[in-house]
């Protein structure tokens, strides 16, 4: 079966790690863009279609859970998931309480970010179906065929 591509954005002002992190996932197979922080994370967004971003919760400047209100808002569909150092575990879960869908604990268990990844883009394709039938379903009254 061939691997459709992940497309995931890795978020963090620790730029070795990101760097590390992203030849990995290249080699799993998934599409990586890159930023270094929460205001670099919106810019890509705006510019490049991402299923997935891997958000680190501390940064300087805009936060994680800053970036993660400011991904909500703009980019709906986008599944998030938080990474946090020591001590900021109760933050990742205030974040999945804002709509992340995950988080990992750094360093990062890359099977685990993988499963996370699988998980998040899952549910970002169903809820797109469930969107996509919606709207077919929309067309179908205004066409009077319901
Ligand atoms: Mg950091």
């Amino acid at each position: 079966m061939v691997k459709i591509p992940t497309r995931v954005l890795l978020v963090d002002d620790e730029k070795d790690f990101v760097e590390m992190l992203s030849l990995r996932l290249q080699e799993a197979g998934e599409k990586i863009s890159a930023a270094y922080s929460g205001k670099e994370c919106l810019d890509t967004l705006e510019k490049t279609n991402i299923d997935v971003v891997v958000l680190d919760i501390k940064m300087p400047g805009m936060d994680g859970m800053e970036t993660l209100g400011e991904i909500r808002k703009r980019f709906p569909l986008v599944e998030v998931i938080m990474l946090t150092g020591h001590g900021s575990t109760e933050t990742a879960v205030e974040g999945m309480k804002s709509g992340a869908f995950d988080y990992l604990m750094k360093p990062a268990d890359f099977d685990d970010l993988t499963a996370k990844l699988e998980g998040a883009r899952k549910r970002k394709d169903e809820q797109e179906e469930r969107i996509r039938k919606a709207e077919a379903t929309l067309l179908l009254r205004k066409g009077g065929n319901i």
